[in-house]
């Protein structure tokens, strides 16, 4: 099962460090898959780093464990790409292969002149595709399940394209990711694989810990046990978020799906505080578009403290939402802030939300809307040097800021809740803390 490769420059020493570490993974990870019963599918490698002095880190080993059915886990920069879409209302495939980053002009006139290929006009909003190209964008294989439960698959064998049809057998899996940032969130979850459903889920189950739009750093690193069902080896369907880790800026933060005992199922952090939150944390949806934006223009970003707001780049046009639930009490226009809306959250709290291009539609003073409702659109009106949005938490009429001010959190589980859910936790911790260990360091 493991394989230590060939090694140049260590010592006797260092080589029995190594081996320890080979057979204490061996160990564990037989130990965790025994006493845990997780089914995790994962090639994972680790790298075993020898700590020489202060500054020489030397790398002496791959170590390549496998834990069940081998799946992509290169992190190379040639590795094929799996990206999924759900497919939205008006899509067609031309969309959906520009969304998937299909760039394939063989693959192009494949599906629109094979017989078999047809079968993918039928397309069902709300329904997943997904898509393995080659980073340049050859189409490697598509696959689509139907309403019918028939997975559809256009598949490269060597220059030919081919269509299967066949009933899709699901099998439920559970599977485990883990990866560090280099250059962006989106590049570090698509270098290990992770389907882009369950990438969504992980910045909405860390949103109220962790400022994706402002404060993720070189060296943040994630870990996620979730959910899929596969067919024929690929993943037809994701599910949810079992268990995920993220340490940003050194800081580690934990949710846990918990259910039972009276509890709805819902994340928790490790302390069993429900991680909903009663105010979301970003008003503007952290996404593969606003985070290449952003890297992209590079707009005068404001501190909080020089203009009492907090500032989202965004394309023009993309949706700004009610950051909790609440009664709209302005809609209005001035020289400074633009188009804006106000909603008031209780009697405590308000949010401003000021540049728009638009305002949603119909909308107007006295109005109630719920946490993520839409109230308008990113724009640049008003004093406005790019499109953004400038966005105000208020707590008695007071710009506060948001990111660093107690909010009211949602209820914690009751005491028989909590007796179920506390080794529960220490147990899914556990987990990450092997898992994590398996990877061992990297070198940065
Ligand atoms: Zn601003």
């Amino acid at each position: 099962m493991s394989q230590i490769l060939p090694q140049t420059h260590v010592d006797g020493r260092e080589n029995t460090v190594v081996s320890n570490k080979a057979s204490w993974q061996q160990k564990h990870i037989a130990w965790l898959a025994a006493a845990l019963a997780l089914p995790i599918t994962a090639t994972m490698t680790a790298y075993g780093v020898v700590e020489y002095g202060p500054r020489e880190t030397v790398q002496v080993s791959q170590v390549t464990q496998e834990l069940a059915t081998p799946i992509l886990a290169s992190a190379s920069s040639n590795a094929p790409f799996w990206r999924e879409e759900i497919i939205q209302t008006g899509d067609g495939l031309g969309k959906l292969f520009s969304k998937l980053a299909i760039n394939d002009l063989q693959a192009w006139d494949f599906v629109r002149t094979d017989p078999a290929a047809r079968a993918l006009y039928e397309l069902s909003a709300g329904r997943a595709i997904q898509a393995k190209t080659t980073p340049d964008g050859r189409l490697l294989e598509l696959s689509y399940l139907n309403r019918a439960g028939d997975l559809i698959q256009i598949v490269r064998e060597g220059e030919q394209l081919r269509t299967h049809i066949a009933p899709a057998i699901a099998e439920k899996k559970t599977e485990y990711k883990t990866g560090t940032i280099h250059s962006s969130f989106y590049a570090a979850t698509d270098a290990v694989g992770l389907p882009d459903a369950i990438a969504q889920q992980l910045i909405d189950a860390f949103e109220g810990k962790i400022d994706f739009h402002h404060s993720l750093k070189k060296g943040d690193q994630f870990s996620v046990i979730y959910e899929t069902e596969r067919s024929g080896g690929e993943v037809i369907r994701t599910g949810k978020i079992l268990a995920a880790q993220f340490i940003n800026k050194g800081q580690t933060h934990e949710v846990i799906w918990f259910e039972g005992n009276g509890a709805t199922g819902a994340y928790y952090d490790a302390a069993g505080n429900s991680t909903a939150q009663s105010f979301l944390a970003s008003p503007v949806k952290f996404s593969r578009i606003s985070s290449g934006f952003s890297m992209r223009f590079h707009p005068v970003l404001f501190t909080w403290k020089s203009h009492k707001g907090i500032d989202y780049a965004a394309p023009t046009g993309t949706p700004v939402l009610s950051t909790a639930d609440g009664v709209v009490t302005r809609v209005e226009q001035d020289s400074g802030y633009g188009k804006f809306v106000e909603v008031k959250h209780g009697d405590q709290y308000s949010t401003l939300y000021g540049h728009l291009s638009a305002y949603a539609k119909d909308l107007k003073v006295g109005q109630a809307v719920k946490q993520g409702d839409t109230l308008g659109a990113v724009g640049q009106t008003g004093r406005a040097t790019g499109p953004h949005l400038h966005y105000e938490f208020k707590t008695n009429g007071k710009q506060v800021d948001p990111l660093t001010v107690k909010l009211p959190n949602s209820k914690p589980l009751n005491a028989t809740q909590m007796a179920a859910f506390k080794p529960f936790a220490n147990s899914i911790k556990q987990q990450l803390a092997l898992l994590n260990r398996v990877e061992l360091a990297q070198i940065d």
